[in-house]
């Protein structure tokens, strides 16, 4: 496959050199990627500006631009298991998650945002002015710079591309250092779909490469998806040259357990949401509360569910869960596991290294621990990881402000046979999303996104539309 830089529908090498990306399951190197210096940024600002106001793009008609999103669809779908296979390789998801959700999810989004090409539309308003006419018309915003982070490179970048390319912009996109294989690969697809020259190009590289696109004045809107930190960052820039911006950040998704909760629903549930891709999901069900008289049921069950989890190399059909994406990360994780410790947590099962046949690779044993309270760091900070914590609670009625004392808001669960504690609950937390009885999920017609420190904006559905265009009022004169 190609590695090199993605501008103007050429590929280009890079003039910052070239850098590794490995198989986290290995830790063996993988390719060599051309890395972007600023300068090929600056190429491929200019590339989408032109390619933004020619007439290639800009006249073209909505059905046709909906057509190349539907091919890019069809292509990404008809190539799907080589897609999966190299997330797996690059990222280290299991075949069943970049398989059955990462690449399905992508291809998806690129169908569903298809269908609004030819919906998009403004309104006509009855304005207090005799003898005119007032419309409203939804415009692209120009080019955007799409920031991506590694835990599952492809779908985000589709969350982001896909209505990007619906509402007319162009992008500039910059994949995570760590995973840049997917999106150079669906560059190759989108070439071979047909999209004009410039539409969409990809700099790969490092945090220097994404903080150039950022401050770039050719930029109009920079979609971003990656660490609160960086976030925060983001949109200091992006406040002071005033262009538009989107925030998905981190979260601590806290997991609500009613005391009526089916506790054996609960217990896969929270495995299955804190575990997905060795938890390195934005939204992992990470601090668990439960009712004190079944917290010991509930923790030994969950503790036995976590253990028996096969860990391996995830082109491995039977692997469940795979590495985490570096040896810097698995230290990170590490880290947290002794503060937990040293803080006072019980460690149930896990909290190290998986050793033997997969010391190469950056694995991390499954990990619960109880006893965990309200202040502790693992309580409160974003692991990344597979860590899952379990508070125990005396009274419900404490439950809404104990998931809403954190900096986060990206998601909460509420676990519940009742309805109305259900609901209630669901309308107390203080999260962009939450779910009831269900573990976490996304659907391309779903908004997704944060309140708090977990961002700002939402991605995915008709929000994610008017994420990517502006407003302009036409007034006509009817004399
Ligand atoms: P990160 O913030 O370190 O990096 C994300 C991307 O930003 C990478 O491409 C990186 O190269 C780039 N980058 C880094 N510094 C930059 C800077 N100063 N300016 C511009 N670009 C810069 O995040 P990560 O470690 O790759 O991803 C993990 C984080 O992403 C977690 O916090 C997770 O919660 C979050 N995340 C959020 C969502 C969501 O939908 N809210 C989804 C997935 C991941």
């Amino acid at each position: 496959m190609r590695t090199d830089l993605f501008i103007n529908n050429d590929w280009v090498s890079g003039s910052a050199g070239t850098f590794t990306t490995s198989n986290p399951a290995t830790g063996k190197p993988l390719a060599e990627v051309a890395a972007a210096s600023e300068a090929d940024v600056d190429l491929a600002v200019a590339a989408a500006s032109s390619a933004f106001t020619s007439s290639a793009w800009r006249d073209m008609v909505a059905s046709e631009r909906a057509r190349l999103l539907y091919r890019l669809a069809d292509l990404l779908e008809a190539n799907a298991e080589e897609f999966a296979a190299l997330e797996t390789q690059d990222q280290g998801q299991p075949l069943f998650v970049s398989g059955g959700i990462s690449v399905p999810n992508a291809v998806e989004h690129f169908r569903y945002f298809a269908g609004w090409v030819t919906k998009i539309t403004g309104i006509t308003a009855p304005v207090s002015v005799p003898g005119v006419d007032y419309r409203t018309r939804r415009e692209p915003l120009g080019v955007c710079g799409l920031i991506t982070p590694w835990n599952f490179p492809l779908a985000i970048l589709s969350w982001k591309l896909a209505p990007a390319l619906a509402a007319g912009n162009t992008v500039v996109i910059k994949p995570a250092e760590q995973t840049s294989l997917t999106t150079l690969k669906l560059a190759e697809l989108v070439a071979e779909a047909g999209f004009p020259a410039g539409v969409v190009n990809v700099v790969a590289g490092g945090p220097e490469v994404g903080r150039r696109l950022v401050e770039h004045p050719g930029v109009a809107k920079i979609s971003f998806t990656g660490s609160t930190e960086v976030g925060r960052e983001i949109g200091a820039s992006t406040g002071r040259s005033l262009k538009r911006v989107s925030l998905e950040l981190g979260g601590k998704t806290p997991s609500i357990v009613a005391k009526d909760a089916d506790l054996d629903a609960a217990v896969q549930g929270n495995l299955m949401g804190g575990l997905l891709n060795s938890g390195q999901v934005c939204a992992a069900y990470s601090r668990v509360y439960v009712d004190s008289s079944r917290a010991d049921e509930f923790i030994e069950k969950l503790a036995a569910g976590a253990s028996q989890m096969v860990l391996g190399d995830g082109m491995a059909p039977t692997t469940q869960m795979g590495p985490l994406v570096s040896e810097e990360h698995l230290l990170h994780v590490d880290g947290y596991v002794r503060k937990g410790v040293s803080e006072g947590a019980q460690l149930i099962v896990g909290g190290e290294r998986a050793k033997g046949d997969l010391a190469d690779g950056y694995f991390y044993k499954p990990t619960v621990f109880s006893g965990v309270k309200q202040g502790m760091t693992i309580a409160r900070e974003e692991i990344f990881g597979p860590v899952l914590s379990v508070l125990a609670y005396d009274d419900q009625d404490e439950l809404a402000d104990l998931a809403n004392d954190s900096d986060f808001g990206l998601a909460a669960v509420v676990w519940s046979r009742d309805i109305g504690t259900a609901n209630r609950l669901a309308s107390q937390v203080r999260a962009g999303t939450v779910y009831i009885n269900l573990p976490p999920m996304l659907d391309a017609a779903a908004a997704w996104g944060g309140m708090k420190s977990s961002g700002t904006g939402r991605e995915m559905g008709y929000e994610a539309i008017l994420a990517f265009t502006d407003v302009k009022s036409i007034w006509t004169s009817l004399a």
